[in-house]
């Protein structure tokens, strides 16, 4: 906990990150493009660095938390910035390009770069609640794994500097799949005048019961091969068609059961009707554009 650490950006995020730090006790140099904005953390023991060359120089490693990568770029690319022997971990979001790009440039000016994705919100940082994804070489990680704990539930996923940004754009699909298909059917249940609050607590069961479902399905995506244990997919697209026709018939809106099904149906067309749903991983492995 004696470990110095640095915080460059105090966004909402970045002033989350650089109180954790506090909080468990480290040396911790803040700098932000807006001064006021360290007011708080000084109050609180941080150090303000007068320029960013000078935070990066104040400790062993470098937490970078902006907006995006252009600002990165600007930050660490500025005249008075020395990367030559920093550690840099850059936990602003982007896409694994943008992270294999900046991961190059930081390393050829000399840094040992890690990349990272914050899967939290700013409260949840400092408690095991808060996520947080980093790839990049495994000994620049662990070296500063211990001190990277204070932050929340860290986590290595490879030397691929690429991995955290990816494994934060799955999450998005998870969560926004998960949301998308508890509000179609509210939308539906309202209809009979069933509350959303009243539903809630079962779709919260329904999903975590599908959820249980996905180690196996995954076995079968890793193999290649899809028999039909529970269900055949052409079972599936028949239950495909009651939700369209139910949702059209109390007037709810069936854009999304549309577009699952279209899927479905060219798989089917394909050959695939008597394989499993997991079998559909070839349509989501391809490029389509247009509905
Ligand atoms: P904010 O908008 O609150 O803060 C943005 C920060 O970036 C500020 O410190 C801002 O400085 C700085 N900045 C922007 N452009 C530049 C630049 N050209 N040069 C120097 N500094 C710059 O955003 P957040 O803190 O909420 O988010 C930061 C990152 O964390 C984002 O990538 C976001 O996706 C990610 N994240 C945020 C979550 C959240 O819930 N907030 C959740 C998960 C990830 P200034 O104060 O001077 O404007």
């Amino acid at each position: 906990t004696d470990t110095p650490v640095t915080v460059l950006g105090l966004g909402l995020m970045g002033q989350a990150l650089a109180g954790a730090f506090l909080t468990a006790g480290h040396p911790t140099t803040v700098w932000n493009r807006t001064t006021s904005k360290a007011n708080d953390l000084v109050a609180d023991g941080a150090s303000l660095a007068p320029s960013p060359g000078a935070a990066i120089a104040a400790s062993p490693l470098t937490i970078v938390c902006l907006t995006d990568y252009v600002a990165v770029r600007d930050l660490l690319g500025g005249d008075d910035v020395d990367l030559a022997g920093a550690t840099v971990i850059n936990l602003t979001s982007g896409d694994s390009a943008q992270a294999r790009e900046a991961a190059r440039w930081a390393e050829q000016r000399g840094a040992r770069y890690l990349d990272g994705a914050i899967m939290a919100v700013p409260p949840a940082i400092g408690t095991a609640d808060a996520v947080i994804l980093h790839s990049g070489p495994r000994p620049d990680f662990e070296a500063h794994e211990a001190t990277l704990a204070a932050l929340g539930t860290v986590t290595y996923l490879g030397p691929d500097h690429g991995l955290a940004s990816l494994y934060d754009v799955a999450g998005l699909a998870m969560m926004w799949s998960v949301l998308n298909a508890w509000l179609q059917g509210t939308a539906l249940l309202r209809t009979a005048g069933v509350d959303a609050v009243t539903y809630a607590p079962f779709a919260r069961q329904l999903a975590a019961g599908v959820a249980d479902w996905l180690p196996g399905y995954a076995e079968q995506i890793d193999a290649g091969s899809y028999p039909a244990e529970v269900s055949a997919l052409e079972t599936d697209v028949r239950a495909m068609t009651h939700l369209i026709e139910e949702s059209e018939a109390v007037g709810v809106n069936a854009e999304l059961p549309r577009l699952i099904k279209a899927m479905a149906d060219r798989a089917i067309a394909a050959g695939r009707g008597r394989e499993q749903y997991p079998v559909l991983i070839e349509e989501f492995s391809r490029p389509r554009n247009g509905p």
